[in-house]
C-alpha cells in the first residue's frame, strides 16, 4: 500500500532497539481517515473469504481491526492482556511474549465471541517476531474456528516471522513490508 509507505518515510521515527515508531497517525494519535483506507484495503484483499470476526490484541491493534471490521461488515473482537495467568474457563488464553516490553503476559478472549463456527481475520498494527500473531492462532485453534489469514499494517521483513508464517501455509498480507531500517532511511520489499 503505497500511502502507507509514503506516510511511514514522512511520518515515522527508527528508535533504538529496531523500534519504528509511528505514534503520529497510527499507534498513539490516529489519523482517522487513514485508518479507515487501511481497513478497506484489507477487506479488498479478503473480500473472497466468508470472514464472520476480526481478531486483534489489545490495544494498537483495536483501531485496525474495527476499521477493517467496519468495511467488512463483521464484529471485531480483541484479546485482553493481562500480566499473569487468568484461570477462568471462561476464555481462551495464550501466552504472548511483547516484542516492545520485553516481558511475557497472557491474552485472553471470552469464549462466547468466538466459535467453532467462525471464519477469523487476525489484524495487528505490526508483524515483528511474531508473537502476538501466534498467540492469537493459538486461541483460534482453540475456538475450533477456521482462520482465513493475517492483515498486518507493517511487517518488519527482517525479523522473518512474516515469511515463517507464510511458508507454513498461513496467508499473511502486510500493507507495508520493512526490509530494513536505520536512524536515517527506511527501506521496503519491492
Ligand atoms: P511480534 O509479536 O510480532 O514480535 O510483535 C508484534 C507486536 O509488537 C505488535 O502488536 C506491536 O504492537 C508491537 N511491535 C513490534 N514491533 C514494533 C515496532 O517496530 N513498532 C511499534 N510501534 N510496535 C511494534
Amino acid at each position: 500500500m503505497k500511502a502507507l509507505e509514503e506516510k511511514i518515510l514522512k511520518e515515522g521515527k527508527v528508535l533504538p532497539g529496531n523500534v519504528l515508531k509511528v505514534g503520529s497517525f497510527l499507534n498513539q494519535q490516529m489519523d482517522s481517515d487513514f485508518i479507515m483506507e487501511i481497513g478497506n484495503e484489507i477487506a479488498r484483499l479478503f473480500s473472497g473469504e466468508k470472514i464472520t470476526k476480526v481478531l486483534t490484541v489489545e490495544s494498537s491493534g483495536i483501531a485496525l481491526a474495527v476499521a477493517a471490521g467496519i468495511a467488512l461488515h463483521v464484529p471485531s473482537v480483541f484479546a485482553k492482556k493481562h500480566k499473569s495467568a487468568n484461570m477462568s474457563k471462561e476464555v481462551y488464553t495464550a501466552a504472548v511474549y511483547s516484542y516492545t516490553h520485553k516481558e511475557t503476559y497472557e491474552i485472553a478472549v471470552a469464549k462466547e465471541y468466538l466459535g467453532k463456527d467462525d471464519v477469523v481475520l487476525i489484524v495487528d498494527d505490526f508483524l515483528a517476531n511474531g508473537n502476538a500473531v501466534r498467540g492469537l492462532m493459538k486461541i483460534v485453534e482453540e475456538a475450533g474456528a477456521r482462520l482465513c489469514g493475517c492483515a498486518i499494517a507493517i511487517e518488519k521483513g527482517f525479523q522473518g516471522a512474516g515469511d515463517e508464517l507464510r511458508a507454513q501455509g498461513i496467508r499473511i498480507e502486510s500493507l507495508a513490508i520493512v526490509e530494513s531500517m536505520t536512524d536515517e532511511s527506511v527501506t521496503f520489499r519491492a
